[in-house]
């Protein structure tokens, strides 16, 4: 049985083990229509479902991707936004965080680009980096804080960041918010022919930073940081999903299932008129009906 979207769901039930989640699944190429074919059947529900949030406005959806460099984040997104109607939707990419940036809390540049309720926020990285690039190169002994903050270990640093995140997700879900966190788990050697691609390939070099290769190193401290993370912050509201990256195609499916698997948790429904109001709508059409026969049309 191939991997389906519950294999991928981690809740904070048990223990993530993040070496012996799989990053490839065990899928033949020859599949690749049909799952190919399953996503786009997703990306019409998608449709569908994203038409009902805005016209309801009642929840917002917050899509969060995490991964390492070359796992298909961009290329996740772009094929997600094919299925959406870009009125709605926003997409934001959190890079290195700006002088101003620092100069808040790791949160608050999130906070900026939350969604309203009824639309989608679609986030290419997150504040998850302040638990994972910050830790990995050991930023956070740097900024600019009391001692009170900074006198921590590193396992009180991050300890208290993951209840800080735990609770920022679940004062979202109290206001209106779902949050909906990927982690693309791709495989060093996956990442290895993917950078060499963008090496070879022109039209990819754009993509490729000498700094990749650097970070490529600190892979074991990455996939520590990761395990970590989606340890300390997986809930019932707020569930982690691992997916195997390998595939891109087999990604992007996993990936639409769990999109459209949350916005049917949402259920959102068209508003209903009031009578009142339903009863003007048929004077409306009649007088509409009226005018059109009187042309002669
Ligand atoms: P990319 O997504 O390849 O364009 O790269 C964005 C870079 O910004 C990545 O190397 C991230 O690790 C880095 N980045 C994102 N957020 C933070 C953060 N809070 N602190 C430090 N670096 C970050
Ligand atoms: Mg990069």
């Amino acid at each position: 049985m191939a991997i389906d979207l519950c294999d991928c769901r981690f809740d904070g039930d048990g223990r993530f083990d993040i070496l012996k989640t799989p990053t490839s699944p065990d899928v033949k190429k020859g599949e690749r229509f049909d799952y190919e074919e399953r996503t786009a059947d997703n990306a019409v529900l998608m449709a569908q479902l994203q038409d009902r949030l805005y016209a309801e406005g009642r929840e917002g959806l917050v899509v969060l991707l995490q991964a390492m460099d070359a796992a298909g984040k961009d290329s996740t997104i772009k094929h997600v936004m094919s299925g959406i109607n870009p009125q709605g939707v926003s997409v934001h990419s959190f890079k290195q965080p700006s002088a101003e940036e620092l100069s808040h809390d790791y949160l608050w540049r999130a906070v900026t680009h939350l969604p309203r309720r009824g639309e989608i926020a679609l986030f290419n990285r997150s504040y998850y980096e302040d638990v994972l690039v910050v830790r990995v190169h050991g930023l956070w002994r740097g900024y600019k804080m009391p001692e009170r903050c900074t006198n921590d270990s590193e396992q009180q640093f991050f300890g208290k960041r993951y209840r800080q995140i735990r609770d920022f997700e679940e004062y979202l879900y109290e206001n209106g918010y779902r949050v909906l966190k990927i982690f693309l788990n791709v495989s060093p050697e996956q990442q290895r022919q993917r950078f060499l691609e963008r090496i070879d390939d022109q039209s990819k070099n754009w993509k490729f930073s000498g700094s990749d290769i650097a970070e490529r190193k600190l892979w074991p401290s990455y996939m520590r940081a990761y395990e970590d993370a989606i340890n300390g912050t997986a809930t019932k509201h707020a569930p982690w999903f691992v997916i195997p990256a390998d595939k891109k195609w087999f990604a992007r499916w996993l990936v639409s299932e769990a999109i459209v698997d949350v916005l049917r948790q949402i259920d959102p429904r068209y508003p209903e008129l009031p009578q009142d109001q339903r009863d003007k709508l048929a004077e409306y059409k009649a007088q509409l009906l009226s005018e059109g026969g009187a042309k002669g049309e």
